[in-house]
């Protein structure tokens, strides 16, 4: 393990500066904060730069990354929590918040039962400590099968694929683009995302370093984004055809011959099924679905497979279209066909310092995946992992009968703003009986709410990417500490959401957050003595809770999550072993080292092999098949489009994001408009 000496700080006079992960977006840049004394006292931040001294990111900073001052200084954010009063919102004291809570929500969970209620869990949730860890008691307290989130409109069908092939939901391979020879990507524009299930900065300077380095770089895309510009070579399929794509690639792998599982031989099941569902699907019979000369499908699949290494990549298009999950499956069914599944400059699984449930228990040992457990009451969609489909909201809410939602919770999310159908959710969220929003603004969403708890900036609060470095093209570890200080009374993003979770559960408006933490960190604890393959197997509970001891909070959880990881000290275990005192000696970062092949210790589904015919997946094949008809009834599909500035509709008070043309425009080929 490498661990940088922090460089000293270069300040100017009364300056002082601070280092922080950014946290808009998955890349997970390390900025430079510079602040000084403010006029009416405490600090204020002076600028925001890269930090060059990051252990991953080496400087690299995009627009939105300087913005975090002017979030944290917009007079529009709240500050204090509010409560709507005759249609208005007025601000108030926190007690009163909660008690306003107590009051409005838990009468309607009283009168028509838990699922009358439903949580919606935003996108930011993903990039921020606090939240990753304290929603859950949120979750557990509400107690309604009503859960929705972010991930089923963006990429619940790449979490469904790694979990039935590898058995985990975030167990997701990475594209090792920093040494492959060869990258296929499927409809992502990292020009524009930065990168996405795939953690890593400067997403376009690495694949411009492939290209200089002889690599080739194939984007499959119906537009002809800005990554798609710079590629060795673009290939536009029709929207909505990449599954079709990706099943003549595998049939004209097996038919000719070129499958070589290298590192995944012996411990893949599933490898004839995989043939015969293929079978049918050959270049010519895909190419009016997909657009491509049945050729062009061959030769990709051709060069594909004959790289010294290559890598399959598919993202937020193949995830947002008919047949993501099938798309998704075939991306890592190409992966492993060509021996590129677990090695360098292939697709690869990160080992992540804390969090990964892929470093945790027996290695080869899984429970069987359970999908769709129920199903909507409405339009009988599936859950999965706990959730219903998010499109599925607004009816849930505005269809009567037993079980109609009628009332709301949300975490750091806008979906009037981010989910499709968003007209009638606006409406249905109207008309609920009570609405709680979590949040830093008031927005299209959260308009609708009787109380918004506010939230410290991300200035304001220590940060760790619990589940981001679970998919990072190089394993690192970061933990930023608060840059600035709480404002007067504002609690911590854990106390609020511990509170929350008090009063949902009916333990009163006024009960300590300090009992739903203690109560977490004891069970964690727990937890991990009575796991035979810890560190601290065996060992007391109260001597691990002293130890942790005088911490509180989400860092005491991620100490025990360090310390007991797998680069951890492990309490004693290994005094060079990480730990969170470690990170903040090291404030750029510790540097774990490039990936390495994790197979077969990385898979934790029941058999321990990698699954490469999913029954569930499997049975879906039929309808892709008949689909290849269905696609000639519409001429024309719309396809979403990525832009680097706005982030989770939270940018739009930033004038520098903010500013130049509206972006919001629909685009349309001239033969097509013609
Ligand atoms: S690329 Fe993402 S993480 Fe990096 S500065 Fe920009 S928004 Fe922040």
């Amino acid at each position: 393990m490498a661990i940088a000496e922090p460089a000293p700080a270069p300040t100017e006079a009364g300056t002082r500066t601070a280092y922080r992960t950014c946290p808009l977006c998955e890349a997970s840049c390390g900025l430079e904060i510079t602040l000084r004394p403010a006029a009416e006292g405490g600090e204020e931040v002076v600028r925001i730069r890269g930090d060059r001294d990051d252990v991953f990111s080496r400087g690299y900073i995009c627009p939105k990354g300087s913005t975090l001052k002017q979030l944290h200084e917009d007079p529009d954010r709240l500050r204090r929590p509010v409560v709507k009063r005759d249609g208005r919102f007025v601000e108030v004291g926190w007690d009163e918040a909660f008690a306003e809570i107590q009051a409005r929500l838990l009468p309607v969970l009283d009168a028509r039962g838990r699922d009358a209620a439903a949580v919606y869990i935003g996108n930011p949730n993903a990039h921020n400590l606090a939240g990753m860890l304290y929603n859950r008691p949120v979750l557990r307290s509400l107690g309604t099968t009503n859960v929705f989130s972010a991930s089923t409109v963006d990429q619940r069908p790449k979490e469904i694929s790694s979990a039935l092939m590898f058995g985990g939901g975030l167990n997701v391979p990475v594209p090792d683009i920093d040494r492959t020879d060869h990258l296929l990507m499927l409809g992502a524009n990292p020009f524009a995302s930065n990168g996405s299930l795939a953690t890593a900065p400067d997403w376009p300077g690495r694949l411009e370093r492939l290209i200089e380095r002889g690599g080739t770089v194939v984007v499959v895309d119906p537009r002809r984004s800005r990554t798609a510009d710079m590629a060795s070579e673009w290939v536009p399929v029709r929207p909505g055809a990449d599954a079709y794509l990706l099943m003549a690639m595998v049939q004209v792998i097996t038919s000719e011959g070129l499958v070589d599982l290298g590192g995944c031989a012996g411990l893949v099941t599933g490898l004839d099924e995989v043939v015969d569902a293929a079978a049918a699907f050959t270049p010519e019979v895909v190419a009016s679905a997909t657009g491509l000369d049945a050729e062009v499908i061959r030769r990709l699949a051709r060069e594909l497979a004959g790289a010294p290494t290559a890598c399959v990549y598919g993202r937020i298009g193949t995830t947002t279209a008919e047949f993501g999950t099938l798309t998704s499956w075939l991306v890592d069914v190409l992966n492993v066909l060509t021996g590129n599944l677990d090695r360098p400059g292939g697709a690869m699984f990160a080992k992540a310092a804390a969090g990964a449930s892929n470093t945790r228990g027996k290695p080869r040992f899984g429970r069987e995946v359970r999908l769709h457990r129920r199903t909507s009451r409405v339009r009988g969609l599936p859950e999965t992992f706990g959730e219903l489909p998010a499109v599925v909201m607004a009816e849930e809410m505005d269809t009567p009968g037993d079980g109609q939602v009628r009332a709301l919770v949300t975490i750091a999310g806008n979906p009037v703003l981010s989910t499709p159908n968003s007209a009638r959710l606006d409406a249905a969220l109207a008309d609920l009986e009570c609405m709680v929003s979590v949040d830093i603004y008031i927005n299209e969403t959260t308009r609708h709410a009787d109380v918004i708890l506010p939230v410290p900036t991300a200035l304001q609060k220590g940060h760790y990417d619990l589940a981001l470095l679970q998919l990072a093209l190089h394993d690192t570890a970061n933990y930023s500490e608060p840059v600035l200080p709480l404002d007067d009374d504002q609690p911590s993003e854990w106390e609020v959401l511990a509170r929350l979770a008090l009063v949902l559960q009916g333990a009163g408006s006024s009960a300590e957050p300090a009992l739903v933490d203690d109560l977490m960190i004891t069970s964690l604890v727990q937890a991990a003595v009575g796991d035979e393959t810890s560190p601290i197997h065996g060992r007391e509970v109260d001597e691990i809770l002293g130890l942790l001891a005088p911490r509180t909070g989400p860092e005491r959880i991620l100490d025990l999550q360090l310390r007991t990881g797998p680069y951890g000290e492990g309490f004693g275990a290994d005094p060079d072993g990480l730990s969170l005192d470690v990170l903040l000696a090291t404030p750029h970062g510790v540097d774990l080292g490039a990936l390495k092949p994790r197979l077969p210790d990385v898979l934790r589904t029941p058999d321990g092999m990698i699954a490469l015919a999913p029954e569930l997946l499997l049975a879906d094949v039929p309808r892709l098949w008949a689909g290849l008809d269905g696609r000639r009834d519409h001429p024309f599909v719309l396809v979403g489009r990525g832009d680097l500035r706005p982030n989770n509709s939270w940018m739009h008070n930033v004038s520098v994001l903010v500013k130049g043309k509206p972006r919001c425009t629909a685009h349309l080929h001239p033969d097509d408009a013609a």
